[in-house]
């Protein structure tokens, strides 16, 4: 009954943490890491073969964007979600797919110019379609035998549709536990989905810190008010509103707003002005939100369902999914409102409109959601004067504003709000899903403010045994050597090449050098101790696995 914790540790992306119960492997969440990497993760430690089920807190990429490279490296066991999170997985990985395919592409015809073999993408819309076979749904609340000695249950976390903590009751030998997985917890009065639910009891809790050292702000925010005067101002420059926004979620909750917006007129002048949501996923996560059980909402969202109201649309809403139709919007001289994604600015179409609105004065950029470090949207919010697109400096002379309090995630006092709800505590609690400063900040405050007996902020790597409650590894944080930013696909053939200071012969002769010198070291081992040569056979064959299919 042990845990060991693969990703999101002292980051926010990436989630992957492994469970072991009587003798089976199970991971809950598989993410893909985003934005800025600071610290080392491990491998998973066993072949993704031995995995035998997956428990997916949510949708979002990453904790759900590795799944299918794990199904390409041997995965075949099931991946318990909940219904909504399943039907928005359809969308999402298939749409990760298909960026994995286009980069790859990009970077072979890149590396075939300068005579280097093409580019494998670490997953094709084939794997993610094996995948999606082995979605489980599950309904909320509902406690389902997901293995020997293993009840699963999900419970609303109100941060996304379809988003859940996963309890996980756990019985090895005559020691039974249950731990809880907070996933990603939601803000409260968010629109469309629930508030989060919480959990009565647990051994063991792992919680996320995104935001553990941040408040949202004591008022409750006006975002129909705040939104309103944004869209006006922007307009009334003769400018547009561009709101990067995440495809699935934040684009719908904007929708939902600007609806009311529009129904109380709380724009002035500017008639039935337009909207582009300029995101094909951005669309078909809409319908899939407007397909959804009216168990996943809010009752205001299933009031106006009740009278036959579709919160998600109005007039002067248009849906752009050709790339000529994105285009085109940046053609048209009227003041607009376009909503694109990607939500930090690191990838999507959103970079075009940026491109084309950043230098404006007249425009106003909004963002609406988490800018990890790293990221072009969190240069934007920081001040940066100047930015690269697709190989052109463009000057940032649009104002660049934030919808404050705006976040999927639950501040430090919901975060608190979340853990002092059980009746009977954890006595340990993880904290994980945040950056440095952060998840410490938070992991202090349970230990000394909120009596909270063990507290671990543990680092990738780190082996925690839940039956005995004792720490068997505890890793160190490994800092990522810097590296230089990485070219966007677009910007190919205005990409300057930095000046090489090794030759890549000669890195390659190094490379056979290293590889000489394995071998030399493995003839070296004939008569040792056999621990010894199982470990290095097995650390020979972890690195030979690591690099196989990149
Ligand atoms: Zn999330
Ligand atoms: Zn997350």
């Amino acid at each position: 009954m042990k845990l060991t914790f693969i990703g999101a540790t002292h980051e926010v992306t990436g989630s992957c943490t492994l469970l072991e119960l009587n003798g089976k492997n199970y991971l809950v969440d598989c993410g893909m890491e985003q934005g800025q990497n600071v610290f080392e993760n491990v491998e998973i430690p066993v072949s993704p073969s031995l995995i035998d089920s997956v428990f997916l807190t949510h949708a979002h990429i990453d904790h759900s964007g590795l799944l299918p490279l794990l199904y390409k490296n041997g995965f075949s066991g099931a991946v318990y979600a909940t219904e909504a999170t399943a039907n928005l997985c359809r969308i999402m990985l298939r749409d990760s797919a298909h960026i994995q395919e286009s980069d790859a592409e990009w970077k072979s015809r890149k590396a075939q110019r300068s005579g280097r073999p093409a580019v494998e993408p670490l997953y094709t819309l084939d794997d993610a379609e094996g995948l999606l076979q082995h979605l489980r749904p599950v309904p909320y609340a509902t406690q389902v035998q997901a293995g020997e000695g293993l009840l699963v249950r999900f419970t609303d976390a109100g941060h996304l549709l379809g988003s859940a903590s996963v309890e996980l009751w756990l019985t090895e030998g005559d020691v039974t536990k249950k731990i809880v997985f907070s996933g990603d917890i939601g803000n409260l009065d968010q629109p469309i989905i629930k508030d989060p639910q919480y959990v009565d009891e647990a051994d063991y809790a792992v919680i996320e810190s995104t935001y553990g050292d941040r408040l949202h702000g004591t008022e409750k925010p006006d975002y129909i008010g705040e939104l309103a005067r944004d869209i006006q101002d922007a307009l009334d420059r003769g400018g547009n509103l561009v709101i990067p926004s995440f495809a699935v979620g934040r684009t719908q909750e904007i929708l939902y707003f600007i609806r009311q917006i529009k129904l109380e007129g709380l724009v002035k002048g500017h008639g039935e002005f337009k909207v582009y949501v300029d995101s094909p996923l951005a669309n078909e996560a809409t319908g899939i939100f407007l397909q959804c059980d009216r168990s996943c909402f809010d009752p205001d969202m299933v009031e106006l369902m009740d009278q036959g109201v579709n919160p998600l649309v109005f007039p002067g809403l248009e849906v752009s999914v050709s790339s000529e139709e994105s285009k085109a919007i940046n053609f048209d001289a009227t003041p607009k409102v376009i909503i694109s994604a990607s939500g930090m600015c690191d990838a999507g179409r959103i970079r075009h409109h940026l491109k084309h609105n950043l230098w404006r004065e007249s425009s106003i950029i909004l963002f609406v959601g988490y800018q990890a470090a790293g990221t072009l949207g969190r240069n934007l919010v920081d001040g940066m004067e100047s930015v690269k697109l697709f190989g052109e400096d463009i000057a940032v002379n649009a104002e660049i504003r934030t919808l404050a309090g705006k976040s999927g995630h639950a501040d430090k006092n919901g975060l608190l709000a979340w853990i002092n709800a059980f009746q009977k505590k954890p006595h340990t609690v993880f904290v994980n899903h945040g950056e440095d400063e952060s998840c410490m900040s938070f992991a202090r405050c349970l230990r000394e403010e909120q009596g909270f007996k063990t507290v671990v902020a543990p680092y990738s790597g780190t082996v925690y045994d839940l039956a005995a409650d004792a720490m068997v590894y505890e890793a160190k944080g490994v800092p990522v050597e810097r590296k230089a930013p990485a070219e966007e696909p677009a910007a190919a053939d205005a990409a300057q090449e930095k000046p090489r200071s090794v030759k890549p012969q000669q890195l390659y002769n190094a490379l056979q050098e290293a590889a000489k010198r394995l071998s030399k070291l493995a003839k070296r081992f004939e008569g040792r101790p056999n621990k010894d040569v199982q470990r290095l056979t097995g650390d020979i064959n972890t690195l030979c696995d690591k690099w196989q299919n990149k």
